[in-house]
């Protein structure tokens, strides 16, 4: 498959396939525009060759058609600033009469933005007559959507039906993401180390399972670690833990003995009182914590332990939080942890920051830049790790 930037696009229309779902406040100002300006290369890209971009996206969750608040219209101002003040044209339907008239009258170096795809049920259920409305808007299929592309909606997969393959392409952004990904799975440098915490098990199971194949060294963390500590027999007070997933967690350390993986818990905790910001706190042992006491970060011992394990590392994959590091006292273990990923990145590790909360606490650390790669799709990042096949990522190679 060619690489994006070897495509010229000259006099084609392109309908590409963005994540525009960015968060809005309730005058309809855009909060955060870091999905935004990552599909700007690949619209420069286009016009520059002289093609023309028909744009396309969703945006929240509206649940019964057209709803102003989950309109893109709130977004064509910002987006024209972002293209250097290059004039939006906006069709108020992804699929009516009227905005296909807009997309065939589009002259080169034009960009069209489409409203909502998400006013159409059909998206999500990947309708194939819709999908098949949306391709009548370009020649050449490109989906730069990455956040989506482990869905198959009409947008993001079933539209490439109407394409020849020749006609499909990834944009930077997912290309960059794809590369990215593939640096973890296949083939990475050893020693590999992940490092995995957040909430539940349960949602990190299949990752871990995955990555025992790959991976040297497991670091856990987050509220998932007490699962595993309460498996082996330790007292864990009031710690999250989903007591359905004993069994497994017991399974899983014996699987990763068996193929030399090493699995590392925290040997120490910052616990609380409660759930709070301004809970008591205190350390323990991870094994010994008291009944009425909550683990909510791993413990300056085990912070250090992980740290060295990750400096020693050559390939670095994080996912998920080591701690409550939304709350500053149970933040410690998260931004140790980030630094030590930022300290291995400058020894020369590739480091990837998995998406979701971990790329919040990258960010909040001021760390962003330190590291190899930040993804910018929480679940697709997640479902990519895990060996999936992503539906968005198959539309456009197979
Ligand atoms: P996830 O979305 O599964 O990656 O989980 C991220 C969330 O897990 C964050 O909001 C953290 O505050 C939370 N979290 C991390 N560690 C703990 C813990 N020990 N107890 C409860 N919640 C936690």
């Amino acid at each position: 498959m060619a690489n994006f930037k070897d495509l010229n696009f000259k006099n084609i229309g392109a309908l590409v396939r963005v994540d525009f779902n960015v968060p809005l406040n309730d005058a309809y100002e855009i909060t955060d525009d870091t999905r935004m300006t990552a599909a700007i290369p690949t619209i420069e890209k286009i016009l520059a060759d002289g093609g023309s971009v028909v744009l396309m996206s969703h945006l929240g969750r509206p649940k019964d058609g057209p709803t102003e608040k989950y309109s893109l219209k709130h977004l064509v101002a910002h987006l024209s600033h972002l293209l250097g003040g290059k004039e939006v044209i906006f069709a108020d339907d992804c699929i009516s009469d009227e905005a296909l008239k807009m997309s065939s009258n589009l002259k080169p170096e034009q960009v069209l933005l489409l409203e909502n795809l998400r006013f159409y049920k059909e998206e999500e259920k990947g309708d194939e007559a819709f999908a098949e409305k949306l391709s009548k808007h370009g020649d050449f299929w490109v989906n730069d959507a990455f956040g989506t592309a482990h869905r198959a909606h009409a947008s993001t997969t079933i539209v490439a039906k109407f394409f020849p393959k020749d006609k499909r392409s990834f944009g930077y952004l997912m290309e960059t993401e794809v590369n990215n990904g593939n640096k973890v799975i296949d083939n990475p440098a050893s020693p590999v180390t992940a490092i995995v915490g957040g909430a539940k098990v349960s949602d990190k199971i299949k990752l871990l399972e995955k990555l025992i194949d790959i991976s040297d060294n497991i670091l856990i963390g987050g509220g998932m670690a007490y699962t595993f500590i309460k498996a082996q027999g330790g007292q864990i007070g009031k710690s999250l833990c989903e007591n359905e997933f004993l069994d497994l967690a017991i399974t899983t350390l014996a699987l990763a003995k068996d193929q030399n993986c090493q699995i590392h818990l925290p040997s120490d905790s910052v616990v609380a009182d409660n759930f709070s910001a301004d809970a008591n706190f205190k350390i323990v042992n991870s094994n010994e914590i008291e009944e009425d006491w909550m683990g909510l970060d791993i413990g300056p011992d085990a912070t250090e332990a992980y740290s060295n394990v990750i400096k020693n590392s050559k390939t670095i994959l994080w996912n998920g939080p080591m701690g409550v590091f939304e709350f500053e006292n149970f933040s410690k273990g998260t931004f140790g942890v980030a630094n030590a990923v930022a300290d291995a990145t400058t020894l020369g590790a590739f480091s990837l920051i998995g998406g979701g909360d971990s790329v919040a606490a990258i960010n909040k650390a001021g760390l962003n830049d330190k590291v190899s790669f930040v993804s910018t799709g929480g679940g697709a990042m997640l479902e990519f790790l895990e060996g999936k096949v992503l539906p968005g990522i198959a539309a456009v190679t197979e």
